[in-house]
């Protein structure tokens, strides 16, 4: 019983110490991984999207970073949060944006909505992380196999509000419909066309609906891009509101 009550002391006294040790150290402590304030402004917009194709990369290549996340939470609590890009996506749990980009604490703002399809408060988040918290970059990604584009596909009333989400989606739908000689919700490239053409459409909808984000990307000051995330390969591919490869 001792011993226990002079480990705990002398855990007690490491703590504090470790504690107050951090507490006098330079709150611009050079650790790696970490977005400051400083790291967030030197960057464009395209450089941001290049540090989310590296991170891809090295998720796919498995050549992870060694993230220490008690350091970064240290950090990031006295400085603040500085993330670089804000990503909206699907709910799949296979597509998971600060693990499939490889980003630790504080890097990137996640929104995620079954389907990825925008709504007010998506917008204002968005509006928030580029015009308070300055953001470069504004991801909305789809995802190989969602099943809420076989959902739209199908048109399976499920009468409660999935419904109206799934409306949202309707329109990608019916394009791919056009395109294709026959509609087909079982044929894997159909779902994933819809997929793309929803992330296409959604961008539509954002910079309709948010004269922020319409601005700040016509300006230059922030980029506004469509992603599709392959589920089964792990890689991200990027493209602009016409669908072409970034
Ligand atoms: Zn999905």
């Amino acid at each position: 019983m001792l011993v226990f009550a002079r480990l705990a002391f002398s855990t007690l006294i490491i703590g504090l110490f470790t504690a107050s040790s951090f507490a006098h150290e330079s709150t611009d402590i050079a650790t790696p991984h970490i977005q400051t304030a400083e790291s967030q402004s030197a960057l464009t917009p395209h450089d941001a999207l290049e540090k989310l194709k590296n991170g891809n990369l090295r998720f796919v290549d498995e050549d992870k970073r060694d993230f220490n996340y008690t350091s970064a939470r240290k950090i990031t609590s006295i400085e603040g949060q500085h993330p670089f890009a804000l990503i909206f996506s699907c709910i799949d749990s296979r597509s998971t944006p600060e693990i499939t980009f490889d980003q630790g604490v504080g890097n990137i703002f996640t929104a995620r909505v079954a389907g990825n399809v925008i709504g007010t408060n998506v917008l204002g988040s968005i509006e928030y992380a580029i015009q308070y918290v300055g953001s470069k970059l504004v991801v909305i990604m789809g995802h190989t196999q969602c099943g809420a584009m076989g959902a739209a596909c199908t048109g399976e009333s499920y009468g409660n509000n999935l419904n109206h989400l799934l409306l949202d989606i309707k329109p990608a739908v019916s394009t791919i419909e056009r395109e294709e000689s026959e509609l087909s919700c079982s044929e894997p490239m159909q779902i994933n066309a819809i997929a793309k053409q929803n992330v296409l459409n959604q961008m539509q909808n954002a910079l309709f609906k948010s004269t922020a984000l319409r601005e700040m990307n016509e300006n230059g000051d922030i980029l506004l891009v469509g992603a599709m995330h392959n589920i089964k390969t792990g890689e991200v591919s990027f493209f602009d509101i016409d669908g072409e490869a970034l």
